[in-house]
């Protein structure tokens, strides 16, 4: 018999949401943190610029919700943005209480940065490794606090619902979690759950995530009865090393910033065709002037020179990516640098309100996994980190406000494996995976076509039975799961593509290239999809 646990809360995930989540909960509940492998997995670990808020006096809430909402090509939702942006100080107070050590100017105040689309400094950071610092100090936090018990190598498969039960009323009462340590399905019951589990952006070829980033939450709610909104809104970085060994190393845009140049593989400029602006215009014309020439031209990369600068500014501006890509083997001093653009934030997610409360009672969504209607068609840099603490915060207050009505969780059934054997056909999962993330690549990508959704769909429709029938038959892996997931997100992506006959913000097609008088979210409910890819 497998283990099972009970908790009051249980959080799946442990990035900048999870964490703020289980770190302002009440000292007198017992709360549960998952995480797929190690503590400080994700990609809050791996966010480099820093967070945005209203730290400066010159600065005002008004204008960070203003800059918020033009970046969001007209979806955003007010009311999220502000509560958001009214919040930011706040939240920034309590990760330098947590012991983030942001970095300090000469007179000892905080240092702020500028990113594109805002309108004053407003980034605070720790040097150029924003995400590191929150990541360490939260873990840190959360080892020491007595009620928070930590399980790492857990990946959670499905929720328990009521519904599942078949028990009266829409609620949730747990999770079923793969340990991937003994290779067992464990129960982990709880009265209250939180989906912390991040973006879906490795439903691409490439990207700037790190492995894990695969929609696990998004798919596992709809799963469970949950709509999703916005799928279609992917964020790509325009400048990825493209090098067999480089997982998912950015090239920062402040290297077209200090006059990089982008080149084509037979050595010329290109961008001054796409914008006015050349290398310097926005991230998502950038992005899209290189798929369409890599496309145009069946290359698979194309190329970012510094080189022209002097040697001494390219070490002393860049030592980070100088040193990255000496290591393997181009020197950037010298020669150009291979890039591709990379899937890099999931605007769209779990359908949430402003305690992060999802269509399932006692179910929250909270960070990357979660639709606030915050950044609308288009994420404004920086404004992530600070939606994690945020909607983290709001859905601990809600937990905390609500836990004396709210019963223990029922008895519930263990984990069956009773008609499941070992998979000897563990190709099949790698095949599809990889063809998975190509026809993602091509089909659904930076710039979309009618038929080359259509397309996608067909072949998303094929992987969804495969994965079906493999999962009725075989003990599940981690694999197995991320691949079933990652199916599942595929979908409501294309749908949600196919569902948007404009081009707004990240979502751009051929088909529709201009955009409709009016904005209104994508929607998608699972009652009319649940055959398919339950
Ligand atoms: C390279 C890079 C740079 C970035 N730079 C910035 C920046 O400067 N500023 C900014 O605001 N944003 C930035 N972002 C975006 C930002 O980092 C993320 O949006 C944010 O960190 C997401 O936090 P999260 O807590 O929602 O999820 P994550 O930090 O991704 O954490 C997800 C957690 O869920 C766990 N998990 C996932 N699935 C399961 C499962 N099935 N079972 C159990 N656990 C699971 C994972 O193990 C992990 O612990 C950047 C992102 C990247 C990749």
């Amino acid at each position: 018999m497998s283990e099972s646990f009970t908790h009051d809360v249980l959080v799946i995930g442990s990035g900048a949401a999870g964490l703020t989540a289980a770190l302002n909960l009440p000292s007198d509940l017992k709360v549960a943190v998952l995480s797929k492998t190690r503590l400080d997995s994700g990609s809050t670990q791996w966010a480099q610029g820093g967070i945005a808020a209203v730290l400066d006096a010159t600065d005002s809430v008004e204008d960070h919700v203003r800059d918020t909402l033009n970046a969001g090509a007209g979806l955003c939702h007010e009311d999220s943005v502000r509560q958001t942006v009214s919040a930011g100080s706040d939240c920034i107070d309590w990760l330098i209480r947590q012991g983030v050590a942001f970095t300090r100017t000469e007179d000892s105040t905080y240092h702020l940065t500028q990113e594109g689309g805002h309108s004053h400094r407003r980034i605070i950071h720790a040097a150029d490794a924003t995400g590191h610092a929150v990541s360490q100090a939260l873990c840190q936090q959360a080892r020491e606090a007595n009620n928070v018990e930590i399980f790492e190598n857990r990946v959670a498969v499905d929720l328990i619902t009521h519904r599942k039960l078949a028990l009266p009323g829409n609620r949730c009462v747990g999770a079923y979690v793969l340990n991937r340590d003994v290779q067992h399905v464990e129960l982990f019951k709880a009265r209250f759950v939180v989906l912390a589990t991040g973006g879906a952006s490795k439903a691409y070829l490439y990207t700037s995530n790190p492995d894990g980033a695969t929609g696990d939450g998004i798919a596992i709610a709809w799963r469970a009865g949950c709509r999703v909104g916005n799928m279609e809104f992917n964020q790509f970085h325009p400048t990825c090393l493209y090098h067999p060994q480089a997982k998912s190393f950015l090239i920062s845009e402040a290297v077209r910033g200090e006059g990089g140049h982008l080149l084509l593989p037979d050595g010329s400029r290109f961008m001054h065709r796409f914008d006015e602006r050349a290398e310097l215009a926005p991230r998502d014309i950038v992005a899209r002037a290189i798929d369409h020439e890599m496309k145009r031209l069946g290359a698979d990369c194309l190329y970012l020179d510094i080189s022209h600068k002097p040697e001494e500014f390219i070490r002393t501006h860049f030592p980070t990516i100088h040193e990255q890509c000496l290591s393997y083997g181009i020197d950037i001093t010298r020669e150009s640098i291979p890039v591709v653009p990379a899937a890099h934030y999931t605007c769209g997610g779990i359908l949430v309100d402003e305690y992060a409360r999802t269509d399932i009672n006692q179910l929250y969504a909270i960070g990357e996994a979660s639709f606030t209607g915050l950044h609308g068609a288009n994420r404004m840099a920086s404004n992530s980190l600070l939606e994690c603490l945020v909607f983290g915060r709001a859905a601990a207050e809600d937990i905390a406000s609500e836990v004396s009505n709210v019963p223990q969780p029922p008895q519930v059934p263990d984990w069956d494996e009773s008609q499941v054997r070992d998979s000897d056909e563990d190709v099949v999962i790698a095949h599809n995976w990889d063809e998975l993330r190509h026809f993602m690549w091509d089909y659904v990508g930076i710039v979309r076509t009618t038929k080359r959704l259509q397309r996608a769909k067909h072949r998303v429709d094929m992987l969804h039975s495969e994965i079906r029938e493999f999962y009725s038959n075989y003990r599940v892996t981690n694999d197995l799961l991320e691949l079933r997931n990652l199916v599942t997100v595929a979908d409501l992506i294309i749908c949600a593509a196919l569902q948007r006959r404009e081009s707004r913000g990240l979502h751009y097609t051929l088909d529709f290239p201009g955009q409709l008088p009016e904005a209104q979210d994508t929607i998608l409910t699972p009652t009319s999809f649940m055959s398919k890819t339950a």
